[in-house]
């Protein structure tokens, strides 16, 4: 034998990423632009850990906007700027020191359409998260966070012996919850939703909501929804987003969701959440 072969090998990769906390995010006074047309103006609302957030409003009032500049996508976009802080545990995420990828591995995102990669497994499209986001999971520790990932996401029992399809195999609810498993694999500590059950069928827009009332506890979530009944039922706070005609968009009120529901302190919210809009 080797001279080596008795001393086994220092791990050269951490165990699966360790369990999740959820962090609060804050932001405070953020406005954007794309060219010279500003979109969001001084933008402020604490999301606190461990909470879910639904931010609502009509379509073009900057929501998506909003949530692109919480893990700093925005900046991505040619042309697009922005004012203001974020922060995630208090910690700015736009400061000089702080690396791009840091904020994508503790903030997930998942999108309206499903994007799984249609030509890969589902299994590497659980496990795809991790190498975007640079994290490294020891190879014997894979089949786990698999199944953990989606186990959480809802999608186990129905994907657990075929593994191996393509993601395009799995119906558009089930490529949904394949995208959530995909984010939750990476142990991120916000995940932020961008309508994600606006292209699902009834049944898998349950199964999502379930997923989200689950992860809660060790995940704050941001959901961007045009369904005030899953507003409703998923969120612990809103915030109500309107762009007055021309004008950028801003928070017009934001409390918790009762509040929002039951005693809207502004007209406007009172219509929107009762369909007058
Ligand atoms: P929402 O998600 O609430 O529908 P968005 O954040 O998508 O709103 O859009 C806010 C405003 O910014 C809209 O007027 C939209 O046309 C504009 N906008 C969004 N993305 C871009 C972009 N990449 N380039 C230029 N304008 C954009
Ligand atoms: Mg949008």
């Amino acid at each position: 034998a080797g001279p080596d072969r008795a001393t086994p090998e220092p791990a050269a990769v951490p165990p699966v990423p360790t369990p999740s906390t959820a962090a609060g995010l804050e932001a405070e006074r953020v406005s954007a632009w794309f060219g010279k047309r500003k979109v969001l103006d001084r933008v402020s609302i604490d999301m606190p850990a461990g909470q879910v957030t639904a931010l609502i409003g009509p379509s073009g009032c900057g929501k998506s906007t909003f949530l692109r500049i919480l893990n700093r996508m925005h900046e991505l976009v040619p042309g697009a700027a922005l004012a203001g802080e974020v922060r995630l545990d208090g910690q700015d995420i736009y400061a000089a020191e702080r690396r791009l990828t840091d904020a994508r591995k503790a903030i997930g995102m998942v999108f309206q359409k499903p994007n799984p990669f249609p030509a890969m497994s589902i299994r590497d499209n659980v496990l795809a998260g991790l190498h975007l986001t640079g994290v490294k999971v020891a190879k014997a520790d894979r089949d786990a966070l698999v199944e953990e990932s989606l186990t959480r996401a809802g999608l186990w029992v129905e994907v657990r012996d075929r593994l191996k399809q393509p993601g395009s195999a799995l119906s558009g609810g089930q490529q949904q919850r394949l995208c959530i498993a995909r984010s939750l694999a990476v142990k991120p500590r916000v995940l932020l939703m961008d309508e994600p059950c606006s292209a699902l069928d009834p049944t898998s827009t349950r199964v999502v909501e379930e997923t989200i009332t689950e992860i809660a506890q060790d995940v704050t979530i941001v959901i961007v929804t045009h369904n005030m009944q899953q507003a409703h039922r998923v969120s612990d706070q809103c915030a109500f987003f309107l762009a007055a005609h021309g004008t950028p968009g801003v928070i017009v009120e934001h409390g918790s969701t009762d509040s929002i529901f039951e005693n809207p302190q502004d007209q406007r919210t009172s219509d929107y959440v009762n369909g007058r809009f």
